[in-house]
């Protein structure tokens, strides 16, 4: 909660997050029912910290493993993953490794984008609520 710098009725920020032709895309508005006023503003790719915040409190973490029961592609062809979406070579093996285990987290944006990356190169993924 936060207050409307028009009028400083208090005002709630909306935020969301979606995955768009392989992009992650987030927006962020509120309106000021008291006042009319009103912003909105929105981006590609990485939110900022206070949006992706909000949106994990709205909706909570998702997680992303690899199915342990079925057949999964190669370590290097799961690199590949993180190695496009900007991991160094060492991060894309730490990130393989987590993926293979405990699993990764992020927003539901996030996790959507990445089991759709990983289901690209042929891995079978599980997608869950985090712990
Ligand atoms: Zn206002």
């Amino acid at each position: 909660m936060t207050t409307c710098p028009s009028c400083a009725a208090p005002i709630e920020w909306e935020v969301s997050q979606t995955v768009f032709n392989g992009r992650l895309a987030w927006s962020a508005s509120y309106y000021c029912a008291a006042c009319g006023d009103g912003v909105m503003v929105d981006g590609w790719d990485e939110p900022p910290d206070d949006v992706r915040e909000a949106l994990i409190a709205e909706d909570g973490l998702r997680r992303v493993r690899l199915d342990r029961d079925r057949q999964q592609p190669s370590r290097v062809a799961l690199m590949s993953v993180f190695r496009r979406r900007g991991a160094s070579l060492s991060r894309a093996s730490e990130l393989v490794a987590e993926v293979a285990s405990a699993g990764l987290t992020g927003t539901f944006a996030e996790i959507e984008l990445l089991s759709a990356q990983l289901a690209a190169v042929g891995a079978a993924v599980v997608v869950d609520a985090a712990p």
